[in-house]
């Protein structure tokens, strides 16, 4: 049995450390941003701070508002991505979506255009919108229902649509959104910019606790019944290259970890063939990333050796 990242080294941690950790995470946050351009995202308490940790032998640690419930957000596209490459197979999703790296803001048109209408990849708006219009279904509801229900039926977890994020998302309008719905519609005929966005913004709305997104890790992080591996190592490849927004790069050599982030706090990463560590702490960075959830993510990287690279 391998000694470095088994489960016997992962039984290391002590319940002690983790609090500490969290204590001092706690400090950091008062001086990160709440983002606002979703009214109902600056309602949060900026100290609600949650982490789940989920080890394949079933050992888990908690600590913290393991029952505060939040929008997944951006946390959900790794999930899309999974469910389609399920549902349709490798080479019809990545007809609609490409496979590289942007240094561009999630959300940028001008990456789309310059890439003449083609999403670079699903863990960005444009992408998660194409594929978003790919689920199966005929409008919003039905297709975030039809991914809630895979998802909670494959991993255990209690996924719910949260009503009152989607009016809130709905109640700004989002130009952006609809400007990278428009030029995929031009580029690659999306079925309608309307459908499309709906449906995008239903899904970022599922929401659940930090147990929750750690049984949503947990299907992909070891061989699953009614999953494919290679979906499995796809899905994680391309978290560990696109899944910090502009900071992927940086915290592909600090964490090693396939890791989605989302602008509500959320933050899940992968540890293949050991675990999932999914944390929730609103207060973001300036790239938009949870500070207390990379912090905590980066301490328990380092102190159990869970990089993939050694
Ligand atoms: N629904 C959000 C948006 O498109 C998700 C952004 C995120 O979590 O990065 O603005």
């Amino acid at each position: 049995m391998q000694l470095k990242g088994s489960l016997k080294e992962f039984r290391a941690l002590t319940q002690a450390q983790l609090d500490a950790w969290v204590a001092q995470a706690r400090v950091m946050v008062q001086a990160g941003r709440i983002p606002d351009y979703i009214p109902r995202l600056a309602e949060v308490d900026r100290n609600w701070l949650a982490v789940q940790i989920e080890f394949s032998d079933g050992q888990t640690y908690a600590v913290g508002d393991v029952e505060q419930p939040f929008a997944l957000m951006s946390v959900i596209k790794p999930f899309v991505l999974l469910f389609l490459l399920e549902q349709l197979g490798h080479e019809t999703v990545f007809s609609q979506v490409g496979m590289q790296p942007s240094d561009q803001p999630f959300h940028s048109v001008a990456q789309l255009v310059a890439d003449q209408g083609f999403p670079r990849n699903p863990m960005i708006n444009s992408g998660a919108i194409a594929l978003a219009d790919c689920l199966p279904g005929h409008d919003g509801p039905s297709r975030c229902e039809a991914l809630r229900q895979w998802l909670n039926q494959l991993s255990g977890a209690q996924l719910v649509l949260d009503r009152e994020m989607l009016a809130s998302v709905r109640s700004v309008g989002n130009e952006t959104n609809r400007a990278i719905a428009t030029l995929l519609a031009e580029s690659s005929g999306l079925s309608s910019v309307e459908t499309a966005l709906d449906t995008y913004n239903h899904i970022c709305c599922l929401a659940g606790t930090v147990v929750d997104l750690a049984h949503l890790g947990m299907l992909m992080t070891s061989p699953h019944a009614r999953i494919s591996r290679s979906h499995q190592q796809t899905v994680n490849a391309l978290m560990l290259t696109c899944g910090l927004y502009e900071a992927s790069g940086e915290f592909a050599v600090q964490l090693g970890l396939p890791t989605k982030s989302g602008v509500s706090g959320a933050l899940l990463a992968i540890a293949p063939s050991f675990g999932a560590i999914a944390c929730y702490s609103p207060a973001l960075d300036k790239t938009g990333n949870s500070i207390a959830g990379l912090f905590l993510l980066e301490r328990l990287t380092r102190s159990l050796e869970l990089s993939i690279f050694g």
